[in-house]
């Protein structure tokens, strides 16, 4: 073990550990029913009672009108989401051996990602989404042996250490990152030394990791890039835009690094553009694509990345009369609120606009939306409208969200709507 990593342990066995006396918690009776429902965030508003204060991570134990166990989970004072519930219905010691099952289970349900004769190399995924594979708060994303685990609140912190023991024998890696959610970055007090992008475990990182998905060698930035450095959700829907790119003049509109663009350039693309307002993400888009000319769809295709806004580029190409076969607009999360709702549909609505626009006859659009305030069917209305607001008409070839290692199991984990459409006229 090198300085470093001794450092590293040394951090970790200081980490404050969980109280051993639980706090008891009523809470109201509409709270009752979502839990007893199955789902596991118990909001401050809806406690009614709590025995005692408690610091982040401390055991909270939900019980009824008649002192009956309900559930229990994590405690954290420092969010609105007061508990975030690990064990429902009957009381369990949530020990090493309760991380190991849920851990265990999140790993059998991804077999489907790497068996299948047909598949490709796959190994980068989502191990764990959080609430909806019974870990709340807690995600890890797999980049090949590069593991990266995002936190969500304080109160898995006191837990990290053992977690992290644990992951070593159950998803063998060499090497761990942290990573802390926008909120969570802004409270260092309760991170005891921890910081976003630490390495945890295993060798310094001077630049991305490499991984593969379905046989497509990508770029990763775990410790710099949006999200855990990938965006994995978009697995599937990639796969789809391969299977519609053959001959195609393809353009990907907030295209991040590209993962649309070698897809569509794998399916045997003419010509692939690339559009993002990052130069890193361009840069990185292209060096994507250049990992992949051993495929010769890739390398018969050509790519051109535009690092620039957008909306800007659309128009310019609107009024020079480009064209394109396939358009895919995946842009950021436009509502992070929910009052931002109608702002983020006037946005969709833009793009769809612009997008159309772009179009050639029988082309396709691609259209994605990761903004999980804005509903699913508005989503798809919203689309429509435009299209007949503009005198055209879309065939819908297929409604899709996420991937398979992003199972919905909480209404707020469906967060990724995508639609699939051939323009009529
Ligand atoms: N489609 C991508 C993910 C897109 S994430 C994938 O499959 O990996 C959203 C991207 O939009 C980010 O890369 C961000 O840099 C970019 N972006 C945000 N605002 C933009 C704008 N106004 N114009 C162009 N790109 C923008």
């Amino acid at each position: 073990m090198g300085p470093d990593q001794e450092k590293r342990n040394q951090l970790l066995n200081s980490l404050p550990k969980p109280d051993e006396k639980r706090i008891a918690v009523r809470v109201s009776n509409a709270a009752l029913k979502k839990i007893r429902q199955g789902h596991p965030w118990v909001f401050e508003s809806s406690i009614t009672h709590q025995n005692k204060n408690g610091k982040p991570g401390d055991m909270a134990v939900i019980f009824d009108q008649k002192r009956q166990f309900v559930a229990a989970g994590l405690y954290d004072p420092t969010s609105p989401i007061r508990v975030r519930i690990l064990q429902f219905n009957k009381p369990a010691s949530v020990n090493e051996a309760w991380f190991e099952k849920r851990l265990r289970e999140a790993k059998e349900f991804r077999k489907p990602l790497f068996s299948g004769k047909d598949k490709l190399v796959t190994n980068g995924y989502r191990l764990v989404y959080g609430e909806n594979d019974g870990l709340p708060g807690l995600v890890i994303d797999r980049y090949a042996d590069t593991l990266v685990l995002k936190i969500y609140t304080p109160a898995w912190v006191p837990y990290l250490n053992d977690f992290i023991s644990l992951l070593k024998s159950i998803e063998p890696h060499y090497r761990l990152v942290v990573r802390f959610s926008r909120l969570l970055i802004k409270q260092p007090a309760f991170l005891f030394g921890l910081t976003d992008g630490a390495i945890l475990f295993g060798e310094p990182l001077s630049g991305p990791v490499l991984f593969k998905e379905n046989g497509i060698t990508f770029e990763a930035e775990p410790i710099i890039g949006q999200k855990t450095g990938f965006f994995l959700d978009q697995r599937e829907n990639r796969a789809r835009v391969e299977a519609l790119s053959a001959g195609k003049k393809v353009l990907n509109v907030f295209s991040y690094t590209g993962g649309f663009s070698v897809y569509a350039g794998r399916g045997g693309a003419a010509e692939v553009v690339s559009v993002d307002i990052s130069k890193p993400a361009i840069m990185a888009a292209e060096r994507n694509w250049n990992h992949n000319l051993g495929f010769d769809t890739v390398k018969n295709a050509t790519h051109r990345g535009i690092t620039e806004d957008a909306f800007l580029v659309l128009e310019n190409m609107e009024k020079t009369g480009e064209k394109f076969d396939l358009v895919i607009l995946d842009p950021p999360m436009f509502a992070h609120k929910q009052e931002q709702t109608s702002t983020a549909l006037a946005a969709y609505r833009r793009l769809t606009k612009s997008g159309l626009s772009v179009l050639a006859k029988n082309g396709i659009l691609v259209q994605a939306s990761c903004s999980s305030r804005v509903g699913t069917t508005e989503f798809y209305e919203n689309i429509h409208q435009v299209a007949k607001a503009e005198g055209r008409s879309l065939v819908e070839l297929e409604r899709s969200g996420h991937a398979l290692d992003h199972p919905v199991k909480i209404p707020e984990g469906a967060y990724l709507k995508c639609l699939f459409a051939r323009l009529k006229n």
